[in-house]
């Protein structure tokens, strides 16, 4: 079968929920893609932030095959090995004090979300509480997660979704203060925004949330499913102002690439209780095992370094386009998630690329967004700018 007939399939098969690139992705080695037609591609997408050690890596592909030969699944009317030892190696390294396992980003957000609710029928015995999230923000799909992100582009067709959300404005204190009242259950925002245009927040505002969640009994919940994870620089995103939140998300790179999602809560907001909440798959053995694949890695390695090494200099390279390309405007963003904004639509940028072998993608109709595999070294860089240059011209 052709390219051509992979693509024919899928478009007449799969449900038509994305316009997708005409690549038919086969196989990865490093930081380096294959298509059906052997064709090479530099990834600086990692598929969406996830991949983080590169494809092909061994000490991860031979855990999780283990863990196939092993058991997969279980439930969670019992208790399992994987997940038992991933529990505790995540909270000791998040300073968090529990933690529930999901099946992806957008159900640790529905878990948060009804954490916070949860916490608040127990602070004041009402329901219609209400939760204050950012505009721009991106919290995922499904209809809580959907309900907390600000973008009317994809709430509209979908309404009415739960109640009681109001968004106030990223890196405005002000603007979150004027949304506070005794109804308040918690406050969602992601540290550095990602879909939404990778904005970094800034330490004022973290810190002034901060201040206003403990001021009022509000609960902070951090989505660093994109930004955690080492992405940044540090293991979190949030260690960078020294705040911590009370409910924090994680997905996309904890698993790398298995399917897999968590939200952890302090003591506190514990607030879960027995018939709450449950998943069939959540956490199950063979989930709980990439993740301590993945937790291995980030011990055993020096790819923390790596990430702080190569992202200064990718952001030495990516400041250098804005001097020489009229259409580059500027560059943000911190550690190994980078956007570079342009003065028009991203989609003909992100095209040449691709057919030039590197692959890109877009936060926001006129931002290029740069989350390569966290091993990517700095002739990598100098291998997508080269490229990124030919496609700007
Ligand atoms: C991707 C993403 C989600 C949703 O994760 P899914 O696994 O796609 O459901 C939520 N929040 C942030 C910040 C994300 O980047």
């Amino acid at each position: 079968m052709t390219t051509q007939n992979y693509i024919d399939i899928a478009e007449a098969n799969l449900l038509h929920t994305y316009n997708r690139y005409k690549v038919v992705l086969d196989k990865g080695d490093g930081v380096y893609l294959y298509d059906t037609d052997g064709k090479k591609y530099l990834d600086f997408a990692a598929g969406i932030a996830v991949f983080a050690f590169g494809y092909g890596n061994k000490y991860y592909n031979d855990a999780v095959k283990a863990q196939v030969d092993k058991l997969v699944h279980t439930s969670n009317l019992y208790y399992n090995v994987p997940s038992a030892i991933a529990a505790e190696r995540l909270v000791k390294l998040t300073g968090m004090d529990r933690v529930f396992f999901t099946n992806s980003g957008t159900e640790a957000i529905e878990g948060a979300v009804k954490t916070a609710r949860r916490y608040a029928y127990d602070r004041d015995g009402t329901t219609d509480h209400e939760i204050i999230a950012m505009k721009h923000s991106f919290h995922g799909r499904s209809m809580g997660a959907l309900s907390v992100t600000g973008n009317d582009k994809y709430q509209e067709p979908f309404k009415p979704l739960i109640g009681g959300v109001k968004f106030a404005e990223f890196n405005n204190l002000g603007s979150v203060k004027e949304l506070v009242t005794d109804k308040t259950c918690a406050i969602i925002l992601e540290p550095v925004q990602g879909e939404g245009g990778i904005y970094p927040c800034t330490e004022e505002f973290i810190k002034g949330v901060r201040k206003i969640c403990d001021d009022n009994d509000i609960l902070l919940i951090f989505d660093e499913i994109q930004c955690g994870m080492g992405r940044t620089g540090k293991m979190f995103a949030h260690e960078y102002f020294g705040v911590k939140p009370d409910v924090l998300t994680l997905a996309k790179a904890l698993g790398c690439g298995v399917p897999v999602g968590a939200f952890l809560t302090n003591e506190k907001a514990a607030a879960l209780k027995p018939g709450d909440h449950g998943t069939t798959y959540g956490g199950n053995p063979l989930a709980a095992a990439a993740i301590n694949a993945v937790l291995d890695l980030f011990e055993k390695t020096d790819v923390l370094d790596n990430v702080n090494n190569v992202s200064a200099y990718l952001e030495e390279e990516l400041d250098k386009l804005v001097d020489e390309f009229d259409c580059v405007e500027l560059r943000r963003g911190k550690g190994l998630m980078q956007g570079l904004v342009l003065n028009k639509p991203v989609g003909e940028v992100i095209t040449k690329a691709l057919d030039n072998g590197l692959i890109i993608i877009s936060a926001g109709a006129q931002i290029i967004r740069f989350v390569p595999p966290l091993i990517i070294t700095k002739e990598n860089v100098d291998e997508m700018i080269n490229i990124l240059k030919g496609a700007l011209a």
